[in-house]
């Protein structure tokens, strides 16, 4: 079985691919493309981004207060 998946563009509107939008634990947050990648990113936590953040070492999300509503 392969799990592949077919590119497709960024529902952003600027026609290019989407690809994963991770934290620094490597956790799936949304598809961005290089258009929209930092507007949607100011949506997060800049805190899960940090590569040498408690979280990123951890993954652990209660070192986190993670604002869901976007
Ligand atoms: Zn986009």
């Amino acid at each position: 079985m392969s799990f592949f998946r077919p590119c497709k563009p960024c529902n952003c509107g600027s026609g290019l691919m989407r690809y994963d939008l991770t934290d620094a634990a490597g956790i799936f947050c949304c598809y961005v493309c290089e258009e929209c990648e930092d507007q949607k990113k100011k949506k997060f936590n800049p805190d899960i981004f940090g590569r040498n953040s408690r979280y990123a070492m951890s993954g652990d999300e209660e070192q986190l207060e993670i604002d869901y509503d976007f």
